[in-house]
């Protein structure tokens, strides 16, 4: 029995009832986007340890604001919200064309983080989870846009590297 999330989460991905938005607002996200990028919104705050993050997905994503990127301190806000942002497409190092690289490699060589859909706001948008499904939702809480203390296989799926490691959509 799946909760109302989790149904949300295993019906395929919108086709036809986006038409009638506008073009916008049917830009697929990237969830590992730039604060600085065009309509970026703050979609989770990074909690559970420097070994083990753990992303808490806000009830209502929040468009970023000066307030919101200072409350990150000493550390780039990339290092503690996730935002997402209209996918820059073939503008992203990580576009191969078709796909985005970044969620194939998530998928494909990170194990499964979580056993219950995560409750995302994002996710009608969500370009991984258009792409990927549930197996990108699986994952998606261990991610951090920019993490200095990432592990080897956290780095060699954010290929290319950022700092030492990270998820950042690379814009070329
Ligand atoms: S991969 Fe899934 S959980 Fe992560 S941002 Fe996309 S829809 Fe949300």
């Amino acid at each position: 029995m799946h909760d109302p999330d989790e149904r949300d989460a295993l019906r395929p991905p919108e086709g036809k009832a986006e038409d009638t938005r506008s073009a916008s607002d049917s830009l697929p996200l990237c969830p590992s986007a730039q604060p600085e990028m065009e309509s970026s919104v703050v979609f989770g705050v990074v909690g559970g340890s420097v070994e083990e993050p753990r992303l808490a997905y806000l009830k209502e994503p929040q468009p970023v604001t000066d307030e919101i990127l200072e409350l990150s301190g000493p550390v780039k806000p990339t290092e503690v919200f996730r935002f997402a942002a209209p996918c820059a497409g073939s503008g992203c190092k990580h576009f191969d064309g078709a796909d985005c690289s970044l969620a194939k490699r998530t998928v494909s060589m990170l194990p499964a983080a979580v056993n219950k859909i995560p409750p995302c706001r994002i996710r009608p948008r969500c370009r991984w989870w258009r792409q990927e499904g549930v197996a990108a939702c699986m994952r998606c809480p261990v991610v951090v846009t920019e993490n200095y203390r990432s592990t080897e296989e956290q780095r060699r799926v954010a290929d290319p590297p950022v700092g030492k490691g990270g998820f950042l959509c690379h814009e070329s």
